[in-house]
């Protein structure tokens, strides 16, 4: 196997922290504990004294590594290019690999190599909604009684399609004009799984501004989970199989609609350039990549003919604006459509407190940071928020529903659709909200 033992983080990622705080004030964990060792700061001098050996590693340290939300606000702010994110993933994987938890492993192995797995073992969630199941709770109100934290992880759930989309989708969609560009399309698991309705409306949209799309079926996991448990053994795996996957593909670009595969399918290039074998491949299937709003902020597009008369606010993903630096073309394309008022929400760039799985892992500090962005939110007045990330999408979900807000929360490239499909007189066009 390519990577055997843990990289350790070299020196000079950690030794050159000057202390000056800086990385403090954009901390959400340090924001609401106001410890040291819940900031950027306090986790660089814990992975220093741990890999200068002055300090065992204890449950508690590796804690602080599994409670950083990875939004990498403290990377983008730290005047002399620390990483704390990056350090602490560095340490979680350094514990999966020395002491490795089996049932994580397992299941990660299992469910995350093939994406047959993964649909049967959301199946349920499937069946939930399509017997009718979900519905009933909510006409009768039983949602109300249930545990809090039970109501919050269901909240999370957007309307779930009757398959995956993969298994719907054709192998190629054909654009409905003139082809102008040949487009290979990454389905994301959440999107295949959770948000089918909106990777058909990016689709479409695609096809619409001359885009051939080829949606490989078989792709596995982008790798973001993997990584956040420790497990680089299989993010390389993942992305093996993901290279090799679209080389049969003759696309000059590949698109996804998920901030967090589009930050890992971009860094495939850096994980694999000390593997002689995969180095140049990686990097040239990374340099392909581009999240979708990316994409469309740089063709020619097709001006919506439809009138959407709706206040929209957008939330930056951490995975999109930090990671891919992408902020100007979802706001670009929002603002195309006629009728649509744009709002800007206060702290936009702020964690939401999803972090892929926090909600489920580190619940009250995952729901105090999604409060704030909740907050701003509220006092925009707005009847959608626009996010490209699913995670921060169902993270939403939680606190809009939390707060009794009448928001709907979706991807931009949704909004688009629509106005490209609603006729130009003006009106206000509201999707039915699922639990009424
Ligand atoms: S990590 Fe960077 S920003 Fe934070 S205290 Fe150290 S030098 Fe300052
Ligand atoms: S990545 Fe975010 S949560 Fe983690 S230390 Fe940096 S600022 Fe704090």
């Amino acid at each position: 196997m390519f990577v055997s033992t843990p990289r350790l983080p070299a020196e000079k990622e950690y030794l050159n922290c000057i202390r000056c705080g800086l990385c403090l004030s954009v901390c959400p964990t340090y924001r609401e504990f106001l410890s040291e060792a819940a900031s950027p700061r306090g986790r660089v001098a814990l992975v220093r004294k741990v890999l200068e050996g002055s300090l065992s590693p204890s449950a508690n340290l590796f804690e602080q590594m599994y409670a950083c939300f990875g939004c990498m606000a403290c990377d983008n702010i730290c005047p002399v290019g620390i990483r704390p994110a990056d350090l602490a993933l560095a340490m979680r994987q350094i514990q999966e690999q020395t002491h490795p938890s089996g049932w994580k492993q397992g299941l990660f192995g299992i469910l995350l190599s093939k994406p047959e797995r993964i649909e049967l073992a959301t199946l349920p969630l499937r069946l939930y909604e399509r017997s009718g199941l979900r519905r009933l709770i909510y006409a009768l109100g039983l949602w109300k009684i249930l545990p809090t934290r039970l109501r919050d992880l269901e909240a999370m759930l957007p309307h779930l399609p009757q398959r995956p989309l993969r298994q719907s989708l054709k192998k190629e969609v054909y654009p409905t004009g003139k082809k102008r560009y040949q487009v290979g399309f990454f389905l994301g698991c959440a999107q295949n799984l959770m948000f089918a309705q909106e990777s058909a409306a990016a689709i479409r949209v695609l096809a619409r501004n001359g885009c051939s799309v080829i949606i490989p079926k078989e792709t596995v996991c982008c790798g973001m989970p993997a990584l956040g448990y420790g497990r680089s053994d299989l993010v390389i795996k993942q992305a093996q199989h993901n290279i090799a996957l679209f080389e049969s593909v003759q696309a000059q670009v590949i698109v996804t609609d998920c901030a967090t595969c589009g930050s890992t399918l971009k860094d495939y290039g850096k994980l694999l350039a000390n593997d002689p074998q995969w180095a140049e491949r990686a990097a040239q299937f990374s340099a392909k990549v581009r999240d979708i709003s990316e994409f469309l902020a740089s063709i020619p597009l097709e001006k919506p003919q439809g009138h959407l008369k709706a206040r929209v606010t957008y939330h930056d993903p951490c995975h999109l604006r930090r990671a891919q630096g992408i902020q100007d073309q979802p706001r670009m394309l929002l603002k195309m459509i006629d009728g649509l008022e744009f709002v800007e929400l206060p702290e936009a760039d702020w964690c939401c407190g999803s972090a892929g799985s926090q909600l489920i892992t580190h619940y009250d500090t995952s729901l105090k940071v999604l409060r704030r962005k909740i907050d701003n939110l509220a006092r925009t007045q707005a009847e959608y928020i626009a996010t490209g990330c699913p995670g921060c999408q169902m993270q939403l979900n939680v606190g809009v529903r939390r707060a009794a807000l009448d928001v709907q929360v979706v991807h931009p490239i949704t909004l688009l659709d629509m106005a490209y499909t609603l006729g130009p007189s003006p009106r206000k066009n509201r999707g039915k909200r699922r639990r009424e």
